[in-house]
């Protein structure tokens, strides 16, 4: 199907493109295709909160996208650009996303229209804790209804918010420490979280660079070391990738953040930490020493590099500067970096997309584990941890008898290590993400239809939604 013409999509047209086109691929009816498209539940709220002495009043949503699994699952993002039909967009990527990922959960998503940076931490407390009270009142959350976690402008303090004032509100609910994830650790948060979704976009880069023939079809070698990289955004989502892709050997050429990029002129590549600790100082990634500043932070995206992580916002990359753009690949590690209409120039140019709905999905996956902990009220790895250790160091000692040669005291450490809750979540992570691309590629390259990952990734959410509404009984 080809993209409207004239004005521009939104954000939430665009999404609804990407699921016809994948949808005309697949078998199911129009009833059912449709249920699956719609937003099931849309919670508009406006409240009031003092801020100095006067009163503002927020503008708030939470978008319930599908029910066809409960609870409902997506992030809460703070940003003076959120409306309606951005965050009906972004709770059905996540619907889609969880399915690709097999996390049993429908799409949500929330947002908040405020700039964080424009408010204290308590005035942001108190938005963030009369923003709790307005969905417990409404039941748009709960750890069998629907559970937030972070997105773009919040973290695991605002999550820790959530989680205090829902607890207030349901002290004898012993699963209550569920209704939210992306907590800190401390506060039933699970390792590994923070970095998860940026560790998801490192693993499933890694997978779709590993395949000889596709990279062979852009002029690359497979693997990621040595491969060019420009991250925009280096929030949680862009910094990690970036310190994760820099330590497989990945060469961060470009940087970005809202006030400008820095181009690396060695060819060696900047160190992520040593730029971060930069802007902590200056307050900016302008000015890093050696490097060449661009002031216009978009153009970033147009640097000459393999692999282009756009981890800040939506629509970044439009009809205006889709032909700018020289990367060979775009990991979409953002939700919707690419517009519907830059799409179409950008696959004409042969750019490889690794969509978001699929490469952004790691924070989802572990934010279930996350869930699945608060659950079952056990840390993982904690029963078995000193068995495994035991067992193994076991089988040395037999091994080592059995051949007459000792293991080194480096081996014996590696091989009687048992996993920890740290191990076990990134271990779950990759499995995820590699599991999770081969049917997205399958589909791509065995169906003469499809063209690109995104509507091959869109196909497979589609039929595994389906099933499920299906083996429901609700569609004949
Ligand atoms: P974040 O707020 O931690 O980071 C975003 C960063 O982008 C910030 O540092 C911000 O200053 C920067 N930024 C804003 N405008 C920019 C611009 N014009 N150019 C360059 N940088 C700019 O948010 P995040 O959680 O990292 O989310 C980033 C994206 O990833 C969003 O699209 C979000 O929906 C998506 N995402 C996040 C998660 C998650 O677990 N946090 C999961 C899946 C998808």
């Amino acid at each position: 199907m080809a993209a409207k013409k004239n004005a521009a999509m939104s954000f939430n047209q665009s999404v609804e493109q990407y699921f016809d086109k994948a949808a005309a691929v697949t078998k199911y009816s129009k009833g059912l295709l449709d249920q699956i498209k719609a937003c099931n539940s849309v919670y508009q709220m406006r409240f009031p909160v003092k801020i100095g002495n006067n009163f503002h009043v927020v503008e708030a949503y939470r978008v319930q996208h599908s029910h066809h699994k409960t609870p409902c699952k997506g992030g809460i993002r703070y940003s003076e650009h959120v409306n309606q039909d951005e965050v009906m967009a972004l709770a059905s990527l996540m619907t889609y996303k969880c399915a690709i990922v097999d996390v049993p959960f429908g799409g949500a998503k929330g947002g908040i229209k405020i700039n964080p940076r424009k408010y204290t931490s308590n005035q942001l407390q108190k938005i963030t804790r009369r923003y709790t009270t307005e969905l417990i009142k409404k039941n748009f959350i709960g750890p069998a209804i629907d559970v937030p976690a972070p997105d773009y402008g919040t973290g695991g303090r605002e999550m820790a918010w959530i989680l205090d004032t829902y607890l207030t509100f349901s002290p004898s609910n012993i699963d209550a420490y569920g209704c939210v994830t992306g907590k800190p650790v401390t506060q039933s948060g699970i390792r590994g979280r923070v970095e998860a979704t940026g560790r998801g976009v490192f693993y499933g880069t890694r997978e779709a660079v590993s395949n000889k023939q596709d990279m062979k079809a852009l002029g690359l070698e497979p693997g990621i070391e040595g491969k060019t990289v420009v991250v925009q955004g280096l929030g949680n989502v862009g910094y990690h990738s970036a310190r994760i892709f820099q330590e497989h050997g990945a060469v961060l050429v470009g940087l970005a953040e809202y006030e400008g990029a820095i181009l690396d002129p060695t060819g060696k590549g900047f160190d992520i930490d040593k730029v971060m600790k930069h802007r902590a100082k200056t307050g900016s990634i302008l000015d890093y020493p050696g490097a060449t500043n661009i002031e216009d932070s978009a153009k970033c995206l147009e640097i000459k590099c393999d692999i282009l992580i756009p981890a800040a916002l939506e629509r970044v990359i439009h009809d205006g500067n889709a032909k700018k753009v020289k990367a060979k690949i775009i990991a979409e590690a953002a939700n919707g970096p690419i517009t519907a209409e830059a799409e179409e120039i950008l696959l004409k140019k042969n750019i490889m997309i690794i969509p978001d709905v699929y490469l952004n999905a790691g924070g989802v996956t572990v934010s279930y584990f996350e869930w699945l902990k608060n659950l079952s009220h056990v840390r993982f790895g904690r029963m078995d941890r000193r068995y495994h250790q035991s067992a193994s160091n076991d089988m040395l000692n037999v091994i080592e008898r059995l051949s007459g040669s000792p293991a080194t005291k480096g081996e014996r450490e590696k091989v009687v290590k048992g996993a920890d809750e740290i191990d076990i979540v990134r271990s779950g992570l990759e499995d995820t993400m590699i599991n999770a691309y081969r049917p997205i590629r399958e589909v791509w390259k065995r169906n003469k239809s499809v063209h690109d990952l995104r509507t091959s990734a869109f196909a497979v959410a589609i039929d595994k939604v389906a099933t499920a509404y299906l083996e429901l009984g609700i569609f004949p």
